[in-house]
């Protein structure tokens, strides 16, 4: 990417920090025409596996932008300038429009009993017409709202907490679960755990990938899944790499996971050919 920027220094980007103002602004005129068509991006799905059952339980749909003149660029860095350039809004509804009719034609061929999470971005909560629009194109895509999970981050629900816990019962109101995502990376988590109606907490890869025995990580983990259970919350862990990890996982009753140990994410024809055609 760099090079392709024009730049002698090779250089990959982790974050939207990483650049200079040349660069990003590149990258910004480049992000707002190809939200005009949409056309390079699209959505990978990742499984998430019930860790007692070994089943299926549903997918995290992963926004991936390929543009031809500075190759692929992650989420960690068009997200974020995304939001900042106030492009998040419509690219959100674009994948949640896609994620909801993916699942429809995956639900029309197997049958329910999948959910499909979809991540949230505060500006996204922030729009008077939020609620709404979820609402029509929920109606528009045919597919039963408690299939939909919507993933949320701490620094999300802290933005403006009296609003945001509005919009999430509203949206609970219509059957969408909500997920805490990244789990235990924030500053409040334990307050927030209460005051959000969440169904869900996804605990960070962070913990995870430090995870093998012998290691704190391990004493951390069993705390919050102890504490998850104890608030009758479903946990999911996420970035699970190997085998060690998912049966330290098993053994603590975690109710999911999710990671490359089982897949990365993937385009949905290969979502399909993978995880749902037996
Ligand atoms: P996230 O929601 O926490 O998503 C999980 C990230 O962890 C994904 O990165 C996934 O590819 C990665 N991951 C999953 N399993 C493993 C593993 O075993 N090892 C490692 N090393 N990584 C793993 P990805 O797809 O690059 O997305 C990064 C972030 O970008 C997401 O983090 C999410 O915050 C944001 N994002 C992605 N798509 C969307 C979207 O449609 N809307 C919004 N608002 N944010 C999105
Ligand atoms: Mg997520
Ligand atoms: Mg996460
Ligand atoms: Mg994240």
């Amino acid at each position: 990417l760099a090079k392709q920027l024009g730049r002698s220094r090779t250089e990959t980007y982790s974050t939207n920090m990483d650049f200079g103002m040349n660069d990003r602004l590149t990258i910004s005129n480049k992000l707002r025409r190809a939200v005009e068509s949409m056309d390079s991006f699209s959505l990978h799905y990742q499984p998430q596996v019930d860790l007692n059952a070994g089943m299926l339980v549903g997918m995290e749909a992963l926004l991936r932008w390929d543009n031809p003149t500075t190759g692929g660029i992650t989420p960690d860095v068009f997200i974020p300038l995304a939001e900042t350039i106030g492009l998040i809004v419509p690219i959100g509804y674009w994948v949640l429009r896609e994620a909801c009719s993916q699942l429809k034609a995956w639900e029309d061929k197997v049958g329910d009993g999948l959910v499909m999470s979809v991540n949230l971005s505060a500006k996204q909560l922030q729009q008077p017409d939020f609620v709404e629009m979820v609402g029509q194109i929920i109606e528009e895509s045919g597919v039963d709202p408690t299939h939909l999970c919507f993933e949320i981050t701490e620094t999300t629900a802290l933005g403006d907490m009296g609003h945001v816990l509005s919009i999430l019962n509203q949206l609970l109101n219509r059957g969408i679960h909500i997920a805490l995502d990244d789990f235990g990376t924030g500053y409040s988590s334990l307050s927030v755990l209460n005051q959000l109606p969440l169904r869900t907490i996804k605990i960070d890869r962070s913990f995870i990938r430090d995870m093998h025995a012998g290691s704190d990580h391990i004493a951390i983990v069993t705390a919050i899944v102890a504490m998850a259970k104890s608030l009758k919350l479903h946990v999911i862990a996420e970035g699970v790499e190997t085998e060690e990890q998912k049966q330290i996982l098993k053994d603590m009753n975690c109710d999911a996971y999710q990671g490359f140990l089982l897949s990365r994410p993937i385009p949905a024809e290969q979502f399909e050919d993978k995880f749902l055609s037996h």
